[in-house]
C-alpha cells in the first residue's frame, strides 16, 4: 500500500468502502504523520487520537457487518477550533476559553460524525477568528508548510496547514471575511466558502453572525464538494439557515473535471485588476484566467464600483457584531475567571477576566465595535456600513446579469514572513481586500491553486451568485485540468 496520507479524500473513501484498506489504518497513518511533522508546523491545538481510532474502528465494524458506507466514511478530518465539539476542548485559540469542553456538537459536527468521518483534532487559528495570519493565536503560531518561516494565512491557518502538510486530507474552516479562502490561497490548498446560510452556524462560536460561514478545506475541488455535501443543507437550529437542499456541488465538480467551459462567462472585476495585487500574484492569476479561456470560457470585464468600500464597511460591521457576541465571555458562564477572591465585585472580576483572557486584536475589535454602535455614532458608522453593504450586494447582482461567475485574485500577496504585518493592523486587514466583498453579499466563493510566485502559492478566487455553489465548483474543477497542481513540500529530509 502506498502512503495513504498522499491520497485524496475521494480515493480514501473508495478504498475504505471496498475494504482495500481499513479506516483504522488510514487514521493511524495520519496520526503518525501528525507526530512526524506537527512539532514543526503546529497546525493542531489538540489531537484526539483515542477518539479518532474509536471512530475509525466503528466504521470498520459497520463495513464488516455489511453496511453500505457513505463516500467519506472513515476519512480523517481536522476541525478549526472555533467549532463546538462535544467533550473535546474548544478554545477558539483564546485563553478565555482554555479548558472548555462543549457539552454539545455543532450541527456540522453531527453531520460529519453521521457520515462516518474521523475527527483527528482541533486546529490552530487567530483568536476568535480575528486575523489573517494565525499569529494572533494565544497558543503560538502555525507555520506554512511551503516555508516554515512564513505565515499559513488566517484565521484558519491551522486547517489549511494541516491539509497542505498531509496531516489530514480534509479540514473545516470558517469564513467571515476570508478565513477559509485566504489560508487556502497561501498554502496551495482549496478553500471553499459556501453561500451564507448554506452551512449551519449552530455550534460555531460566533464572531460576526451575519457573515460567519463554515466550509471545506482540501487539496482538490472534488474533495471540497464531497465535504460540502456532508455539512450543507438546512438546519432549523440556525435562524439564518436557508431552507433549501444543498446545490448539486459534487455533480458540478465532476462535470468541471471534464475540462470543458464552453459558453461560461467569467467576469473580471475591473476594480480588482489595478494596483492592489503584487506583480507575481497578478501575473499568476492572469495566466490562470488565460488557461480557463483555453477551456472555452469567455472573459467579460465588469465593474463593481463599490467593492473599494468593502474593507472599511467590513471593519465596522464585523467588529460591531463581535463586540456584542463576545459579551458572553463574562467569567460567569464559560472558561476563565480571574480575581474572584470573594472580596471583589462581579464587575471587577469580569473586567479582570476579560483583560487577562482576550488578546490585543480581540480587544481592538471589541473597542472598535462598541464605539461604532454607541449612541450618536451608530448612524454615522454602523448605519453607513450597512448601506455600503447593500451597494456591494447590488454590484454583485448587476454583475451576475452579465456573467456566470466573477474571477479575481484571492489575496493581494503571497504568504509573508512572521511579524511582517503585526505592527500595523491595517496592513494585516489588507490580506482580505479581495475576499470580503463576497462575505458582505453572502454568495459562495472558492480559492483554487493558481501556480506560484517566488516559490509561494497563489490563489485564484471564483465567486458565484447565492445558492449557485454548483456553478462555482464546476469552474473550480475545470481550473484543475488547466493549471498545474501544486505539490506541497513533504516536510521530510532537507525540509526538516
Ligand atoms: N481576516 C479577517 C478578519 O480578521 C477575516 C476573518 C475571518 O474570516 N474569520 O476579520
Amino acid at each position: 500500500m502506498t502512503d495513504v496520507t498522499r491520497a485524496t479524500a475521494a480515493e480514501l473513501g473508495r478504498l475504505i468502502g471496498s475494504g482495500e484498506v481499513s479506516a483504522e489504518e488510514v487514521t493511524r497513518a495520519h496520526l503518525d504523520r501528525i507526530a512526524e511533522v506537527d512539532d514543526r508546523v503546529h497546525a493542531f491545538l489538540h489531537v484526539d487520537a483515542e477518539g479518532a481510532i474509536a471512530a475509525a474502528r466503528a466504521v470498520d465494524a459497520a463495513r464488516a457487518r455489511g453496511e453500505q458506507l457513505g463516500p467519506l466514511a472513515g476519512v480523517p478530518i481536522a476541525i478549526k477550533d472555533v467549532i463546538a465539539t462535544k467533550g473535546v476542548p474548544t478554545t477558539c485559540a483564546s485563553k478565555i476559553l482554555e479548558g472548555w469542553r462543549p457539552p454539545y456538537d455543532a450541527t456540522i459536527m453531527e453531520r460529519i460524525h453521521a457520515a462516518g468521518m474521523v475527527m483527528l483534532g482541533k486546529t490552530n487559528m487567530d483568536e476568535f477568528a480575528m486575523g489573517s495570519s494565525t499569529e494572533y493565536s494565544a497558543y503560538g503560531v502555525t507555520r506554512n508548510p511551503w516555508d516554515l518561516d512564513r505565515i499559513p494565512g488566517g484565521s484558519g491557518g491551522g486547517s489549511a496547514a494541516a491539509v497542505a502538510a498531509y496531516e489530514a486530507p480534509l479540514a473545516i474552516g470558517t469564513d467571515t471575511g476570508g478565513s477559509i479562502r485566504q489560508p487556502g490561497a497561501v498554502t496551495g490548498t482549496v478553500g471553499s466558502k459556501p453561500t451564507y446560510g448554506g452551512t449551519s452556524r449552530y455550534g460555531l462560536v460566533a464572531f460576526s453572525s451575519s457573515l460567519d460561514t463554515p466550509g471545506p478545506v482540501s487539496r482538490n475541488v472534488l474533495d471540497a464538494a464531497l465535504l460540502h455535501e456532508v455539512i450543507g443543507g438546512h438546519d432549523p437550529r440556525d435562524s439564518t439557515s436557508i431552507p433549501a437542499p444543498v446545490p448539486p456541488v459534487v455533480e458540478a465538480a465532476r462535470r468541471g473535471a471534464t475540462g470543458d467551459l464552453t459558453g461560461v462567462r467569467l467576469g473580471l472585476v475591473r476594480e480588482f485588476t489595478g494596483e492592489g495585487a503584487e506583480p507575481g500574484v497578478a501575473a499568476a492569476v492572469r495566466d490562470a484566467i488565460d488557461a480557463l479561456v483555453k477551456l472555452g470560457a469567455e472573459v467579460v470585464e465588469v465593474s463593481c464600483p463599490h467593492f473599494e468600500y468593502a474593507l472599511p464597511a467590513y471593519y465596522l460591521i464585523a467588529p460591531s457584531e463581535a463586540s456584542s457576541n463576545l459579551a458572553r465571555f463574562d467569567s460567569v458562564r464559560y472558561g476563565l475567571r480571574v480575581g474572584d477572591d470573594g472580596q471583589r465585585s462581579l464587575e471587577e472580576v469580569m473586567s479582570l477576566t476579560r483583560e487577562a483572557g482576550f488578546g490585543p486584536e480581540v480587544k481592538r475589535r471589541i473597542i472598535l465595535g462598541t464605539y461604532a454602535l454607541s449612541a450618536g455614532y451608530y448612524d454615522a458608522y454602523y448605519g453607513q456600513a450597512q448601506k455600503v453593504r447593500t451597494l456591494i450586494t447590488n454590484d454583485f447582482k448587476a454583475a451576475f446579469e452579465q456573467v456566470d461567475v466573477l474571477v479575481a485574485p484571492t489575496t493581494p500577496f503571497v504568504a509573508f514572513p512572521f511579524g511582517a504585518r503585526t505592527s500595523d493592523p491595517y496592513q494585516m486587514y489588507l490580506a482580505d481586500l479581495y475576499t470580503i466583498p463576497s462575505n458582505l453579499y453572502g454568495g459562495p466563493a472558492i480559492s483554487v491553486p493558481a501556480g506560484l510566485s517566488g516559490g509561494m502559492p497563489v490563489g485564484l478566487q471564483i465567486m458565484a451568485p447565492t445558492m449557485a455553489d454548483d456553478r462555482m465548483y464546476r469552474v473550480a474543477a475545470a481550473c484543475e485540468t488547466a493549471i498545474p497542481t501544486l505539490t506541497p513540500p513533504t516536510l521530510s529530509g532537507s525540509n526538516a
